[in-house]
């Protein structure tokens, strides 16, 4: 046995499923999970002393691989000087200002302590400034494990076959209207249905939680512009796009402007950290200013804002998302020549540093088509993978990260492990 299996068969008598969040059991996949030991860069080495080339990249946060040696020393200066006092630092002021700057669409900015708490957060305001009860969201799109966004939501709830939660009541979730992203007709009818009833619109600009995806053209603008119409918000949950699409995250690339912005992951630097902010007076209503309450203990943590802090600035001073766009452009080329040579005409999408290969041979653009992969030809291709050394993400659902310490040879090794994974496990289609 490995001391992989050792750790899980430990961990398993006393954690729920042997894991603190779903999707790393591998449940479906007929493993136990490997054991990190220590990380790199964009190399993670287990317990048994395996290394893997990692697309994972702690599902979003490592943007700079592992361990990126800013983020470290910014860390060490930090704690001497003390874990967290909640009373208010310099360096919240310095994060609030760096947000604002890099996203215009934010004037004001509040930190919360991981995503989930950033989009409850925005749901509340939503509804605090509306006045209203009724939140939009979209199939398959995971807003964090918030109850009433927890219907039809993507990530490990899909993997597990559960799009939906036990322990959430009817009434909770009566009040969150799910529909099929990239369908503007839906939208039309739901404002119809619910005249001022209607808070807002929570979305993942790009779909990341069921595989990724990209909206159509003029999908976004639709968004922004029925919002506007009738006295809804429009939330950009970019907890998983901010800071990775562009330096503004999806808004910057596209040019919509979102009311409220939910950001998370990267903005922590490996530490646990989210955020959510938006207009002035939006924000304004925010407690203690308004009446619209909202609070953390360990809100704003010196040394998560450090590492957070140290992390950004690291992006903006080294023309980061040029180099993530050269390596994303040579994986997709690869990854093109590879389904060309192998004559798997599977669907693969990629915007940056963000991809997702769909074990399916229609386009993709919602739920339903994700969902249409073969997910036996997943599992055989992630095992074929894993054994020569390379981290795809557990599911078909995920999607796939590159850092800006990947090189191009670990892109050309992992192109080459794709062709050999794909030609021994995937029969032609
Ligand atoms: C990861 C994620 C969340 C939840 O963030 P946590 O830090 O895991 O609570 C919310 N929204 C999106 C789009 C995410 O990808």
């Amino acid at each position: 046995m490995s001391i992989s299996e050792e750790l899980f068969e430990r961990a398993c008598r006393v954690i729920p499923g042997g894991v603190n969040s779903p999707v790393r059991a591998f449940r479906r996949l007929e493993r136990a999970p490997f054991f990190v030991a220590k990380a790199a860069g964009a190399h993670l080495t287990d317990e048994d002393g395996k290394q893997y080339i990692d697309y994972v990249g702690t599902w979003g946060p490592a943007i700079l691989g592992h361990a990126p040696e800013c983020v470290i020393s910014a860390v060490q200066a930090a704690v001497p000087q003390g874990l967290g006092y909640g009373i208010p630092t310099r360096i919240e002021v310095d994060m609030a200002e760096t947000v604002c700057r890099w996203i215009p669409s934010i004037e004001k900015v509040r930190m919360t302590n991981s995503g989930t708490e950033a989009t409850m957060s925005a749901v509340r305001l939503a509804r605090g400034y509306t006045g209203r009860k009724y939140i939009i969201k979209f199939a398959g799109c995971y807003h964090g494990h918030v109850d009433s966004l927890l219907v039809a939501a993507g990530s490990g709830a899909l993997t597990h076959g559960e799009p939906d939660s036990a322990g959430v009541p009817a009434e909770f979730a009566n009040l969150t209207i799910v529909l099929p992203y990239n369908d503007c007709e839906a939208v039309r009818r739901a404002f119809a249905q619910h005249p001022g009833e209607i808070a807002g619109i929570i979305v993942e600009p790009f779909p990341g939680n069921a595989g990724f995806y990209l909206p159509r053209p003029g999908y976004l603008e639709f968004l922004r512009e029925i919002t506007a119409q009738h006295g809804a918000l429009l939330i950009f949950d970019e907890v998983m796009t901010g800071f990775r699409i562009s330096a503004a995250g999806v808004q910057g690339k596209t040019g919509i402007v979102p009311d409220i912005t939910t950001l998370g992951k990267i903005i922590g630097g490996g530490l646990p950290v989210g955020a959510f902010g938006g207009r002035r007076e939006i924000m304004d209503c925010v407690s203690p200013l308004g009446p619209v309450y909202q609070a953390g203990t360990l809100s704003g943590n010196p040394v998560a804002m450090a590492a957070g802090l140290a992390q950004l600035n690291y992006l903006e001073q080294n023309d980061s998302y040029t180099r993530l766009e050269q390596l994303g452009a040579r994986l997709e080329e690869g990854v093109c020549r590879v389904l060309r040579d192998e004559q798997l005409p599977l669907t693969f999408i990629r915007d940056g540093s963000m991809f997702c290969l769909h074990f399916t041979t229609q386009p993709v653009y919602d739920l339903d088509t994700a969902m249409s992969g073969n997910f036996d030809m997943f599992r055989r291709y992630f095992h074929a993978m894993l054994e020569q050394g390379v981290y795809v993400a557990p599911s078909p659902y995920e999607t796939g990260f590159i850092s800006t310490a990947h090189t191009e040879a670990d892109i050309d090794a992992t192109v080459e492990a794709m062709q050999r994974a794909l030609r021994h496990t995937c029969p032609k289609v």
